[in-house]
């Protein structure tokens, strides 16, 4: 019963942010973690989120933020700059298996990005939603994690439209340090 509709509910999300025609390119398979897990180590650990959390690493494994039950990762391969990931520590693959304070934690920190991105980014619309399953579009299917993002009008779709030039979302290195530095200062 509870899984019914879920692919209908998100998918206007699911599509806007993670149909592979709209993809990101950079010579990966748009959104797809699984990929990049290869990419970076050879060989895929059993969860990308998982392993990243487990590092002592932030810097190299893009998570901006450590907090109490949930941690905030940037995706390697942003749709738009400032592409965000709220993901609990605890490895589960329904929001019904999330604690209620993983939960409040989530909805407060994507409170905290909205007010970030307006200041630091001032995008036009944001998106924030959540793929559970593969056939909805979850690149890791077995670990929960709630995408944020900014948009603004034309952006990647249009440019996806007309060929090879993309709009290029801004380093990595310097979304870390923005959004590190603000989600220290918004605690
Ligand atoms: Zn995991």
């Amino acid at each position: 019963m509870k899984k019914v509709g879920l692919a209908q509910s998100v998918g206007p999300l699911a599509f806007a942010l993670f149909c592979p025609a709209n993809s990101h390119s950079r010579g990966t398979r748009g959104l797809s973690l699984d990929s990049l897990a290869q990419v970076t180590s050879g060989k895929q650990p059993d969860c990308i989120f998982c392993d990243a959390a487990s590092r002592k690493d932030d810097e190299n494994t893009l998570i901006v933020h450590r907090g109490q039950k949930v941690f905030v990762i940037l995706n390697r391969y942003p749709y738009t700059t400032a592409h965000a990931m709220i993901v609990p520590y605890a490895h589960v693959a329904e929001l019904n298996l999330a604690s209620p304070e993983a939960l409040d934690e989530m909805m407060r920190l994507a409170q905290r990005l909205e007010s970030i991105y307006k200041s630091a980014y001032r995008p036009d619309g944001m998106n924030i939603g959540m793929n559970l399953g593969k056939a909805a579009g979850a690149g890791v299917a077995g670990h929960i994690h709630l995408h944020v993002l900014p948009r603004w009008f034309g952006d990647a779709n249009f440019m996806s439209v007309v060929g090879e030039t993309r709009l290029h979302p801004e380093e990595l290195s310097t979304t870390f340090k923005t959004l590190s530095t603000a989600l220290k200062q918004s605690m």
